[in-house]
């Protein structure tokens, strides 16, 4: 397990000193103003264990000075200002899967567990929904699902709510935009405490950056105001190849981010590789295809995959709950460990798909025994997709049209790796990526980003980011006391 002086240089905008006790102090402070049952400081019990549990498991290791557990955005707001006022280090945790240090995990300092706040309620005559931070997406479609009806959230069922503010790319995406194009009105706590609404009405700049532009930066968002969609029957599956079809199926890729117009058709690409050595059988390889179709009926639009041989074929009718808990239920728990995210951004042509995954595939034979686990995601943004979130006022990233695609490149380390052997092998999966290249005037995905990566800065939107970061958090309390996206 790697030390918090290991980390710590990897993490950005943690620079401010902050006095040992500041957390302690917090804590107390925040304990004369909430109820007992909302703060938790005991190391040993369930709810601090289970609190301190991420995606990242290196991040399990930090001790809070105390866990809060707000219900309502006035106790977000009590909590806030009781930080701010002893000048301690905290985060924002929702679901926890966001990989980098300290973007929703602290040492020492207060951490705010949203996972009490679940509220959610659907309006028949205005088909809006409503829903609190706390949960998981899959949760949340749950409750939908009784008027047919969902929200644009994640792909798997485990992840958290934080996805959204980072733009949120689900299977419905093609149809309706990203999860953040969605919003239609934000109940957020600013970081002096105010409770505020962000919305096409009210604080609208506000509302702009919340929509992509990354969580952990301007407030904390206590309630989200969405369109909900319709939802019926799906025909969807996981096709699995072994590596004899790896060209066959980057092909097959690269032919539907171009060609598909079809926007009730999305896919996800995904290439699996293993530490083990692969003895020329490719043993070590496998493929996996999550095709989704938003209806019983998919027709050609996944034909180039379907008639690749697979190893194993799961499509067929599913509801939206199978769906998201395609390949099997649970896998983002079982996913957990020493993972980081990086993410590269891409148009078709030159065969830029191709050439990714040779790079990636060279990387990993000359890195074995030096990750538990490698993929490559292939994620289409196809026109559909930009033209739906321009048709409800674009979000932070004012998407370019598509088509282009985002691939996420993530990496699995050994536990018990040395602090040098982790710098090293992390330093050298970046440079795969960067060497990789990107596209010009592209944004690079929050969601499937490394905090070295600056996504931000690829907006076309930047500086009028950087503005609206000025202003709702001027004296940088946010931008010094808990990790995130560097505004520099
Ligand atoms: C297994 C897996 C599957 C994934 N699938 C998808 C996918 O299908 N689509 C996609 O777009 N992304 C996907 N992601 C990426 C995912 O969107 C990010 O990891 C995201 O950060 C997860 O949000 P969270 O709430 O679970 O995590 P957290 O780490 O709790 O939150 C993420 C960030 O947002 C901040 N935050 C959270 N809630 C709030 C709030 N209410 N107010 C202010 N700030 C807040 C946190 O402080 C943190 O910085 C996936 C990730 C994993 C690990």
């Amino acid at each position: 397990m790697l030390s918090l002086q290991a980390l710590l240089p990897l993490v950005a905008g943690i620079a401010v000193p902050v006095a040992a006790t500041a957390g302690t102090s917090a804590c107390s402070n925040i304990s004369t103003q909430l109820s007992s049952s909302k703060v938790e400081s005991n190391e040993l019990s369930l709810s601090y264990i289970e609190s301190t549990e991420y995606w990242n498991t290196l991040q399990d290791d930090y001790k809070p000075a105390c866990i809060i557990y707000p219900d309502s955005a006035q106790d977000v707001s009590v909590v806030i200002q009781a930080i701010r006022a002893a000048g301690s280090r905290f985060a924002i945790k929702a679901g926890g899967h966001n990989p980098n240090t300290f973007y929703s995990s602290v040492d020492k300092g207060v951490l705010l567990d949203l996972s009490n706040m679940t509220a959610k309620s659907y309006d028949e005559e205005t088909t809006l929904a409503t829903y609190e931070p706390g949960g998981v997406f899959g949760d949340v479609y749950e409750y939908f699902a009784e008027w047919n009806r969902t929200v644009v959230g994640a792909r798997l069922a485990g992840v958290g709510t934080g996805l959204a503010l980072g733009g949120g790319m689900s299977y419905l995406s093609p149809q309706y935009g990203m999860a953040c194009d969605s919003f239609r009105e934000l109940e957020i706590v600013l970081p002096d405490g105010q409770i505020v609404t962000a919305s096409n009405e009210t604080n609208t700049d506000l509302f702009f950056a919340s929509r992509g532009g990354g969580g952990n930066a301007y407030g904390i968002v206590t309630k989200y105001t969405v369109q909900s969609r319709p939802i019926g029957e799906f025909w969807a599956g996981n096709l699995i190849y072994l590596f004899d079809q790896t060209d066959a199926v980057v092909e097959a890729i690269g032919n539907f981010i171009e060609y598909n117009t079809d926007p009730k058709a999305a896919i996800i690409g995904t290439y699996e590789k293993l530490p083990t050595p692969d003895l020329d059988l490719n043993l070590d390889e496998a493929i996996i295809m999550f095709l989704v179709y938003d209806g019983p009926d998919p027709g050609d639009a996944f034909k180039n995959f379907t008639y690749i041989s697979a190893l194993l074929d799961t499509t067929g009718i599913k509801t939206y709950t199978e769906v998201v808990n395609m390949p099997i239920p649970f896998s983002t728990e079982i996913s957990r460990g020493n993972n980081m995210f990086r993410v590269g951004v891409h148009r078709p042509g030159n065969n830029s798909y191709g050439n990714a995954l040779d790079e990636w595939r060279n990387w990993a034979e000359s890195n074995k025994g030096k990750y538990e686990l490698l993929s490559l995601d292939f994620q289409p943004v196809p026109k559909s997709l930009t033209d739906a979130s321009k048709a409800q006022g674009g979000n932070a990233m004012q998407m370019p049209d598509g088509p282009y695609f985002w691939l996420n490149y993530l990496i699995s380390t050994p536990s018990g790796m040395s602090d040098a052997d982790y710098d090293a092998v992390q330093a050298s999966y970046r440079d795969l990526v960067k060497n990789t290249g990107n596209a010009e005037g592209l944004p690079l995905f929050i969601n499937d980003a490394s905090y070295d990566q600056n996504p931000l800065q690829t907006f076309s939107t930047f500086s009028k980011l950087q503005e609206i970061k000025k202003k709702y958090d001027p004296d940088s309390f946010f931008a010094d006391y808990t990790g995130g996206w560097s505004f520099a």
